[in-house]
């Protein structure tokens, strides 16, 4: 990846702003720099998977419609081929707000925390001139180092939420809602944007990332939406049926079920099924409610993000402002009898990332070029004018969004899940996936040599193309040495350049050694 030689003082360079000696006339030069540069929405949920965004196409788009998102597609750029690094929420956030891989940024796992100094894309875009903003689910632990926020501590509650607002001293600064008035905290958060971009001062450009805590788990909606779906039967994914068949010996009889084949955690129970059920009608039961929980926190987001599209066009601002809508990863919807994230297999490991701009992006485009989170702090950099410095590992894809691939475009791009069988029975892996395959090695070990038991290793290999829900695992099949081999070799290249070797984890490295060439 050719990687412009960029420094702080280069990018202060680019937007024009002196060192400070004289401090007005350079926040004078900047805010004229500033002011011809679009403003940037950025607007994440939390675990919305791409196919439960209509625009994606998947088996619920008829039954579950996202129009607003979907608005996004019809007007701007689908990413078919957004990947997460790491497929869970903390570290997720912390490679999005680095641009960097989770070894680098030190987030590898939930505990995983980002001091005010080194959360650099809201920092580098408020010393370029933009006003800045963090609302909603944050997750980082630290104080956001935004000009304004307004944040969930920690997960937050889907109802009547406390926030911690920018102002006081953190992590004391919390405000409450009157307690009668019990509001959603979809609800609550587009109201807290909405407010904060009536009152903000328009001589700068805006930076507002704004954040759903919906649908993450344990799904709770608006009360207007208790009723939606009930005479709506979901569709069941191929897969939900093939429990027990993982791909390989790593993976059988793992992962949270929907039906009763995790005997310890599994989630109709918590769905409230009734256990004497057989486990095709429990499993059936299951599904429907669960999915039916998880869609009505969907439509509340997309339901949202209408609110805010409307005051950006009353405004007149809907057109000079990038809106992006993503998550912080994909979400495993009943595929493979699988809930939860984590997985690198395809629901979990794909983001939605969806673009409009009229300035540079032709409408209803769709794109299968690879990006990955650790692209968007880059990218957004760049739409704001500004290069990204080279502590940043992903690359902007501002090209891509103007509808040119560059010649050396990323073919691959690399995972890591760190939490070997926490909270849901996944096994730790790593893996490679190019547009055509995904190759991934379950090492079976908890990286802090402590915890749960090592589990067994084991290689699994898809052909996205022919098997998009992955079914078939094709590892050593002979036909497919040649393809093993090429995979291995990229995933050792993209391991070394990305900083993600196993070098302080010599429990593990014994394991890769062993089952490389297995
Ligand atoms: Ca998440």
């Amino acid at each position: 990846m050719p990687k412009y030689v960029s420094t702080r003082r280069d990018f202060l360079r680019t937007v024009g702003v002196g060192l400070a000696a004289s401090v007005l006339p350079g926040s004078l030069r900047a805010a004229q720099a500033a002011k011809k540069r679009p403003n940037i929405l950025y607007m994440m949920s939390d675990d919305h998977a791409a196919h439960a965004i209509s625009a994606y196409r998947s088996r619920l788009a008829k039954v579950a419609p996202t129009p607003n998102i979907d608005r996004l597609a019809k007007e701007g750029i689908l990413f078919e081929n957004c990947f997460c690094t790491n497929s869970i929420c903390v570290p997720s956030r912390a490679t999005i707000l680095t641009g960097q891989h989770s070894q680098t940024n030190g987030a590898l796992d939930l505990g995983g925390r980002l001091e005010p100094e080194r959360q650099y894309l809201p920092k580098l875009m408020k010393q370029a001139g933009y006003e800045t903003a963090m609302i909603g689910k944050w997750h980082l632990k630290q104080e956001p180092a935004f000009d304004y926020y307004c944040v969930l501590p920690g997960q937050g509650s889907y109802f009547n939420p406390i926030l911690r607002e920018s102002g006081g001293q953190w992590p004391k600064n919390e405000i409450r809602f009157a307690r009668y008035d019990s509001r959603h905290s979809s609800d609550v958060i587009a109201d807290l944007s909405l407010k904060w971009l009536k009152g903000r001062d328009r001589s700068k450009p805006f930076f507002l990332m704004h954040h759903f805590k919906a649908p993450h788990d344990n799904f709770e909606n608006a009360e207007r939406y208790d009723w939606l779906f009930n005479d709506v039967d979901i569709p069941e994914p191929e897969s939900l049926w093939k429990s027990g068949n993982h791909g390989s010996e790593a993976t059988k009889g793992m992962g949270t079920s929907i039906g009763k084949r995790n005997k310890r955690r599994n989630m109709g129970h918590h769905m409230f099924v009734e256990e004497s059920l057989g486990e095709r009608q429990y499993k059936r039961q299951a599904y429907q409610r669960y999915l039916k929980k998880y869609l009505r926190c969907v439509r509340g987001v997309d339901d949202n993000i209408g609110r805010l599209f409307d005051y950006l066009e009353k405004s007149g601002q809907m057109d000079n402002t990038v809106i992006m809508y993503t998550s912080d990863q994909g979400m495993m919807l009943g595929e493979h009898d699988f809930i939860d994230k984590r997985w690198m297999y395809e629901e979990s490991m794909r983001m939605p990332f969806l673009v409009r701009y009229p300035g540079i992006i032709k409408a209803g485009t769709r794109t299968d070029e690879i990006i990955n989170n650790t692209d968007f702090a880059p990218t957004i950099l760049a739409l704001a004018g500004i290069e990204d410095p080279d502590y940043m590992q992903g690359r902007s894809f501002v090209p891509l969004l103007r509808g040119r691939t560059p010649d050396d475009w990323p073919k691959s791009t690399y995972y890591r899940y760190w939490m070997h069988m926490a909270h849901h029975d996944n096994p730790a892996h790593f893996g490679v996936r190019t547009k055509q395959y995904k190759l991934i090695f379950f090492y079976g070990q908890n990286y802090k040599k402590r915890g749960p038991k090592p589990t067994q290793p084991g290689w699994e290999l898809y052909d996205m193309k022919d098997d998009p829900h992955e079914m078939n695992n094709l590892y050593g099949k002979p036909q497919y040495a040649g393809v093993v081999k090429e995979l291995k070799a990229e995933l050792l290249r993209l391991r070394s350049k990305f900083n993600e070797t196993d070098e302080k984890y010599p429990h593990i490295q014994k394991v890769i050694d062993e089952y490389w060439n297995k």
